[in-house]
C-alpha cells in the first residue's frame, strides 16, 4: 500500500518537497518538465501536486487536508422555541429535454409570480410563487453540478426535489443520477411524469422503472408520489404543487426569524451601474437593507434588497431569495453569508475567509509565474447566445460552432432561438457574460440601447462563415499563449559585491552565448539550483550600463529575486528569456 500524505489545497513548492522528503530542485525540475515554472516559494494547487507525484513515480498518494474553513456537512441550525414555519425550497432535476424548464415556466405563468407584477422576464436562479396562499421557493434548474456544489457546502437548503421524467421517454441516465443526488442529499422527492399530452406516454411503465431504481411509487410497494403533468397543456400543475406542499409539510419546515440572518449565495453577477450583485437564499433570520454582511471572501453593507424580479424588498426572511447590492466584490456560488454587527467584523471575516480558503484564482497567478500546464479541466469556454431568423439557419450555425471546440477552448451556447434579439437575451448575456450573435435577425433600437447601456456585445451577420470566423477570433483570444524559453548565454561569477534579501550585485565572465536585456536567469552551483528564476535588471561594463555583453567579456550585473540567493564565486548564471507565442485555431 502506498503512503498517503495529506496536503492543503494549495501549497508552495518548498512545502511539497518537504512533505515528499525530496530536494526542492527535484520538484522544481519535475514541475518544469510539465511546463510549470515555479520557484520554491510559489504556490501550486493540489491537482498540479498530484501530477508531479505521479510523474516522480513515488509510492505516495496525496489527499486533500480539510481546511478549517471548509465545513463539509454543515448541520442545520438549532431551532429555538420561537422558530416559525418557512416556505419550502424546491429544486427541479431530471434528464435533459424532459421538461424542467417548461414546467418551471408553466408554474410561473400559472401562478401569481412576482415577475408578472414587475413585468420583467429576467433569467433568475430562484423565485417564489404563491400557491393556495402559501409561498413556495423554486430554484431554477440548478443542474446536477450546482446541486452537488450546494450539497458540498453543507447546505440543506433544498427541501424537495422534483424529479422530472418525460412519460414517453421514461427513466434515463440523468434521471437515475438525479435520484441518486436527491437521495444522497436526504431531500424529499416528488416525481413529475411530464408530457402526458403526448401519445406514447406510459405511466405504468414509468412507475415500474422508478421502482427498479429505488424509488418505488405509491401502490408499488413504496411511497413516492408520482404526479402526471403536462407543461404544455398545464394539466396536473395544481396537483403537482399540492403534492410538493404535502410532502414538504411532513418535515414541518421551520426557521428562526429573530436571529442574525445567514444563508447561501446561489448566484452572482456584475450589474452595470450597481456593481457586484449576489443572489442570496436566506436560511434563517431577516436580512435587511443597511445590514453588514460577509459572504465568503467579500463583505459590504446591503445597499438594496430586491426580489428576483427586481422589486425592492425591505427584508428577506427564511427561504427567500434576495438580490443583494453593496458587496465589495463578487461572491462565489456556494459561499455562505451572514450578517455581522458592524463593518469591521464583516471585513475581518472576509479577510480570514480569503486567507484560509484557496480561492483558486490567486494560486499560481504571480506576475512572473506562467502556468502553461495543459490539462483538459482548464478548458476555456466562450459563452455565446445565438439568434437566427429561421430554425434551419439556427441549426447550421449551432452545428458549425460545435466543430470549433478543441481540448483548450470550447464554445458554450448558453442560449439560442429563432427571432429578433430581445431584452431577455440581453439579460441572459449579462448574467452569463455571453456575446450575442444574430444571424439574419434585427436588433430593435430599444434593445440596442439596452445592450449599449449594459455593455453587452451584440454582433449581427448575414453570412454564416463570417459569423463563424468572428467566433473563431474570440476563441483564439481565449487560447493560453504558448511560452517558450530561449537560452541567451551563461556567466560564471567571479565576484560578489552585494547580497541583499531580494537583490544581488555581482560580476563575472560570459562563457557562452551573449547576454542582453531583458533577461531571466537560473543560478546554479554545479548541478544544484540556488534560484530557479531571478530577473536581471542591469548589465554593466565598468561604470557604463550596457544593453549587451558578448562571450569572453567580463561584466557586472544585478538581479532581483523573490528570496535571498547566496551567490558565491564560481556559481553559474544560465541566462534566458521567455517569449510568449500567440496560438491560433
Ligand atoms: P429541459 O431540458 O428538461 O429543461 O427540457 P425543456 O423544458 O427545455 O423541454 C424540452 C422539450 O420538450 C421542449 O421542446 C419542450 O417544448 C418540450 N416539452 C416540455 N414539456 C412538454 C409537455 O408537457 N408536453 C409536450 N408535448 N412537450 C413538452
Amino acid at each position: 500500500m502506498s503512503k498517503v500524505i495529506k496536503i492543503n489545497n494549495a501549497l508552495t513548492v518548498g512545502e511539497l518537497a518537504e512533505e515528499l522528503m525530496l530536494p526542492v530542485t527535484k520538484v522544481i525540475t519535475e514541475l518544469m518538465k510539465n511546463g510549470v515554472m515555479a520557484t520554491v516559494n510559489e504556490k501550486i494547487d493540489f491537482d498540479t501536486a498530484q501530477i508531479i507525484v505521479g510523474e516522480l513515480d513515488l509510492d505516495v498518494e496525496l489527499a486533500k487536508r480539510e481546511s478549517s474553513a471548509e465545513v463539509p456537512d454543515r448541520v442545520k441550525p438549532e431551532l429555538s422555541k420561537q422558530a416559525r414555519s418557512r416556505p419550502p425550497v424546491i429544486a427541479f432535476m431530471g434528464h435533459v429535454d424532459h421538461g424542467k424548464t417548461s414546467l418551471l415556466d408553466a408554474i410561473r405563468g400559472a401562478e401569481t409570480t412576482e415577475a408578472e407584477a414587475g413585468g420583467i422576464t429576467q433569467h433568475i436562479s430562484a423565485y417564489q410563487i404563491t400557491h393556495k396562499d402559501r409561498l413556495i421557493t423554486l430554484l431554477d434548474t440548478p443542474g446536477h453540478e450546482a446541486f452537488a456544489a450546494l450539497r458540498q457546502h453543507g447546505a440543506h437548503l433544498t427541501d424537495v426535489a422534483v424529479i422530472v421524467v418525460a412519460a414517453d421517454d421514461g427513466v434515463k441516465p440523468q434521471t437515475i443520477e438525479a435520484i441518486r443526488f436527491a437521495k444522497q442529499a436526504g431531500v424529499k422527492i416528488v416525481v413529475a411524469a411530464n408530457k402526458i399530452d403526448k401519445t406514447g406516454g406510459d405511466i405504468n411503465r414509468l412507475k415500474q422503472q422508478l421502482a427498479e431504481n429505488e424509488l418505488a411509487p405509491e401502490g408499488w410497494g413504496g411511497e413516492t408520489v408520482v404526479v402526471p403533468v403536462s407543461a404544455k397543456t398545464k394539466e396536473g400543475l395544481d396537483e403537482l404543487l399540492d403534492m410538493i406542499l404535502l410532502v414538504a409539510d411532513i418535515e414541518e419546515l421551520k426557521a428562526d426569524y429573530e436571529v442574525p440572518a445567514r444563508g447561501l449565495i446561489i448566484e452572482s453577477h456584475m450589474e452595470q451601474g450597481r456593481g457586484p450583485m449576489g443572489i442570496a437564499l436566506v436560511e434563517q433570520g431577516l436580512l435587511r437593507t443597511g445590514d453588514y454582511v460577509v459572504a465568503g471572501a467579500t463583505y459590504g453593507k446591503v445597499r438594496s434588497l430586491q426580489t428576483s424580479s427586481g422589486e425592492p424588498m425591505k427584508e428577506a426572511g427564511p427561504s427567500t431569495p434576495a438580490c443583494i447590492s453593496g458587496l465589495k466584490s463578487l461572491p462565489q456560488f456556494g459561499d455562505e453569508f451572514e450578517v455581522t454587527g458592524d463593518e469591521k467584523i464583516a471585513r475581518a471575516k472576509a479577510a480570514e475567509a480569503s486567507r484560509s480558503v484557496d480561492r483558486g484564482a490567486s494560486v499560481m497567478s504571480g506576475k512572473d509565474l506562467i502556468k502553461v500546464i495543459d490539462r483538459a479541466q482548464e478548458l476555456n469556454e466562450l459563452n455565446i447566445i445565438v439568434k437566427a431568423d429561421v430554425q434551419g439557419s439556427l441549426t447550421s450555425v449551432v452545428d458549425s460552432l460545435k466543430t470549433l471546440d478543441n481540448e483548450k477552448v470550447a464554445v458554450r451556447i448558453v442560449g439560442s432561438g429563432v427571432g429578433v434579439i430581445t431584452e431577455s437575451d440581453i439579460h441572459m448575456a449579462a448574467t452569463s457574460g455571453a456575446i450575442i450573435y444574430g444571424f439574419s435577425v434585427e436588433l430593435p433600437t430599444s434593445i440596442k440601447r439596452l445592450a449599449n447601456r449594459d455593455d453587452i456585445p451584440v454582433r449581427l451577420f448575414t453570412i454564416i462563415y463570417e459569423l463563424i470566423d468572428d467566433v473563431k477570433a474570440e476563441l483564439t483570444k481565449l487560447l493560453p499563449p504558448e511560452v517558450i524559453e530561449k537560452e541567451l548565454g551563461e556567466l560564471v561569477v567571479k565576484g560578489v559585491f552585494k547580497i541583499a534579501k531580494n537583490e544581488v550585485i555581482c560580476g563575472g565572465e560570459v562563457i557562452k552565448g551573449k547576454l542582453s536585456l531583458p533577461a531571466l536567469a537560473r543560478v546554479k552551483r554545479g548541478d544544484k539550483v540556488l534560484a530557479q528564476e531571478v530577473e536581471i535588471i542591469n548589465l554593466k561594463q565598468g561604470p557604463q550600463e550596457v544593453k549587451e555583453v558578448d562571450r569572453g567579456t567580463m561584466c557586472g550585473l544585478s538581479f532581483h529575486s523573490s528570496a535571498r540567493v547566496p551567490v558565491a564565486e564560481g556559481d553559474h548564471l544560465e541566462v534566458f528569456t521567455r517569449e510568449t507565442k500567440i496560438l491560433t485555431l
